[in-house]
């Protein structure tokens, strides 16, 4: 029989534990695992940090502890992730969402007017397509991935956001970048591809290197690969004067600008993060 300590003693425990195993943001980390396993929230916790939870969830906290101690992302125990304030199904088939990426969201949406339609080349979770079309009436919306297994999520994170979508067509397709959407044309383009150079995968955090679908980091040896198919590709599936959003790695600004330069985008300009890193190359399609 465990020792019933208060929820006070559980969370400094399992914050003391998962700062020995390098975990970065240990104490909120052990808050998280401890909602979770409760139902507490931040504000009932505060409330009464002397109170006990029953065995079983005390078990459940311990259990879970220790999947983070081996640095399973937070996301892939609890399941979940957030994502411009909606909660997204997560696995390790999908690139856990960013909230790096809620920029590249919150920029399309500067762009993106009722009626719009908007491809997402690899889509993943599906939570930069989903988002702007809960954001935005989108007249069409489809998103595009290699994997089989991410769709189902995606789907499923569909399925989760229903009551919310206003996009009058919503669809996921699988192939290989803008393949599926073969013959048709958006007003926007957005896409978060892997854009991680091959070599340095290894170097990663070990919840992304380990956990995080390799397919969903790699992107080649200069790590440019998706971008230049992409933007190679982009001018046969927008409309004249159509957008086109990309997430970049916070030192692929010139590269990926010139990239686009080459693919007759104009107007192109590159939006920061919150942490004040090139995050997002922006460009407009055929006009000057
Ligand atoms: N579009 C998804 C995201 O931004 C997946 C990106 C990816 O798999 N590279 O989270």
């Amino acid at each position: 029989m465990q020792k019933m300590e208060n929820v006070r003693q559980l969370v400094s425990q399992g914050t003391k534990r998962l700062k020995a195993a390098g975990v970065p943001e240990a104490d909120y980390d052990a808050r998280q695992l401890l909602f979770a396993c409760t139902g507490l929230t931040e504000a009932s916790f505060l409330a009464d940090p002397g109170r006990t939870v029953s065995a079983d969830q005390q078990e459940q906290y311990l259990n879970m502890l220790a999947l983070r101690e081996k640095r399973i992302p937070l996301q892939h125990i609890l399941g979940k992730a957030w994502f411009y304030g909606r909660e997204f199904f997560v696995s390790g088939d999908v690139l856990i969402p960013r909230p790096d990426t809620e920029i590249l969201v919150e920029e399309a949406l500067r762009v993106i007017r009722p009626g719009d339609s908007v491809l997402d080349v690899c889509t993943g979770s599906g939570c930069i397509l989903l988002t702007l079309a809960c954001e935005q009436k989108l007249q069409a919306a489809l998103g595009t991935d290699i994997s089989a297994k991410a769709l189902e999520m995606a789907e499923k994170n569909r399925r989760h956001l229903q009551q919310d979508i206003q996009a009058e067509s919503l669809a996921f397709a699988r192939g290989d970048l803008l393949e599926p959407a073969a013959g048709r044309r958006f007003d926007v383009i957005v896409s978060n591809p892997p854009y991680i150079c091959s070599g340095v995968i290894a170097d990663l955090d070990p919840e992304v290197r380990d956990h995080d679908p390799r397919l969903a980091l790699d992107g080649g040896e200069d790590g440019l690969d998706f971008y230049r198919q992409i933007a190679g590709g982009a001018g046969e599936h927008l409309v004249p004067g159509g957008s086109i959003f990309l997430e970049i790695g916070y030192d692929q600004a010139e590269a990926v600008k010139r990239i686009l330069r080459h693919a007759s985008f104009t107007d192109i300009a590159v939006i920061r993060d919150y942490g004040g890193n090139d995050r997002v190359v922006r460009g407009v399609y055929g006009r000057s």
